[in-house]
């Protein structure tokens, strides 16, 4: 058994195939499995339809010595993963006594329990139950021929719960996986493909054992490095990229932009911080106020105009000694929006535009990263 074996996620639910549910379910277990130390080399979303979901498990278990499913574990007839496993495996559903007597315990304080919610004490004999304290359907744990299938209901706070709970740690033991090693360099205000440009063999050439992605989110792009044999060598590129981007990086693994401008304004003797923010729906409020409050800087709020409001029009919040400001003007016809940012009061910065990309609420976020980052870099 390597270290990281393969694992595969099955999403189950007719609904996930129609647009109606994303499938919030394997982004999670994705992150996890990763976390984890496994090496996760397929996501399927699949209908509630028995043949389907019977070959689909009997593929995914012929390649990858995990399988992890969510959903299809309901009372109703459409919910068909339990007996689509059975089939794979050749096994025999039949009704345990103990997942029974849960279960009518569990409807007992809501008076009889419907029928058909007996179809969630089936078991096949291979099939451990995993417990779910918030729900009616119990998982499985499927350990069989070497290889682990794991059943979870498709309710996310369930499924989480179960997780954490239940199989994480049982995996782990199971397969004695390690966490692999993560570095991440985090940037503003550097396209993608300009700061691969930059960073040439640090992204292009890295040592034997270490993998590199890189990546744009709200707050930047972001560069990783991943490696599960050669820590050393994930620190040593880390650093050697943060040096190369001097000012254009923020910071690395967990920096926030938001707590690094919050500390830059404390470190220049602001103490009470507003905002005044106009076309962003309170974007840059909402950072603030969800960053850590660790700079001894108080937030006092914030003005949210309507786009198209000039915020220097805006009254002056008396108490502030340091007020933020942005206008987020409409996009043009490339997606680009051009963000005006400037920092009122002492300590201030002078105003000046800036360009996001994006649009929806990524765009709204991005503006006010880019004037927490403006502050970040003025302030420094
Ligand atoms: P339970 O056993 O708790 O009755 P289930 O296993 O039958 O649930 P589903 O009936 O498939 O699960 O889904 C229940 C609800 O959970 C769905 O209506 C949907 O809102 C949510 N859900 C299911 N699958 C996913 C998924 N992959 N990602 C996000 N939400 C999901
Ligand atoms: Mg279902």
């Amino acid at each position: 058994m390597t270290h990281f074996p393969a694992a595969e996620i099955l999403s189950v639910g007719s609904e996930l195939l129609t647009g109606e549910t994303v499938d919030t379910n394997a982004a999670f277990l994705a992150g996890e499995l990763t976390r984890l130390g496994f090496e996760v080399t397929g996501v399927r979303q699949l209908p509630d339809d028995l043949a389907t979901l019977r070959d689909a498990f009997a593929e995914a278990r012929s390649r990858s010595p995990l399988v992890v499913a969510t959903g299809g574990l309901g009372p109703t007839h459409d919910d068909v993963s339990r007996e689509a496993l059975a089939e794979a495996l050749g096994e025999q559903l039949t009704r345990d006594p103990a997942l029974e007597a849960a279960l009518r315990e569990r409807f007992r304080a809501y008076g009889n329990m419907p029928e058909a919610n007996l179809k969630q004490a089936m078991r096949i004999p291979s099939a451990q139950p995993i417990p779910n304290p918030i729900g009616s359907a119990p998982g499985w744990w499927v350990d069989l021929d070497g290889r682990v299938t794991v059943l979870l209901p498709g309710v996310p706070s369930e499924m989480r719960r179960m997780w954490s709970e239940e199989v994480a740690a049982r995996l782990t033991a199971r397969f004695g996986v390690q966490p692999p090693h993560v570095r991440v360099v985090k940037t503003f205000g550097v396209g993608e493909s300009a700061l691969a440009e930059r960073l040439g063999s640090l992204l292009t050439e890295p040592p034997h054992g270490v993998r590199v992605g890189i990546y744009a989110r709200d707050d930047g792009v972001n560069v990783r490095y991943t490696t599960r044999t050669d820590a050393a060598a994930a620190d040593r590129l880390a650093a050697a990229a943060c040096e190369l981007l001097e000012s254009d990086a923020y910071g690395t693994d967990g920096a926030d932009l938001a707590d690094i401008a919050l500390h830059a304004l404390a470190r220049r003797g602001a103490r009470r911080l507003a905002t005044v923010e106009s076309g962003t729906a309170g974007a840059l409020a909402a950072l603030l106020s969800d960053a850590p409050q660790e700079s001894g800087l108080m937030l006092l709020g914030g003005l949210v105009l309507p786009a198209g409001t000039d915020a220097s029009t805006a009254p002056a919040a008396p108490a502030a000694d340091a007020t933020l400001c942005v206008d987020l003007d409409a996009p043009d016809g490339h997606g680009r929006s051009r963000v005006h940012v400037w920092l009122d009061g002492r300590p201030s910065v002078q105003a000046r535009w800036v360009r996001v990309h994006g649009s929806g609420p990524q765009r709204l976020r991005r503006a006010a990263y880019a004037a927490l980052d403006i502050v970040r870099r003025e302030l420094r």
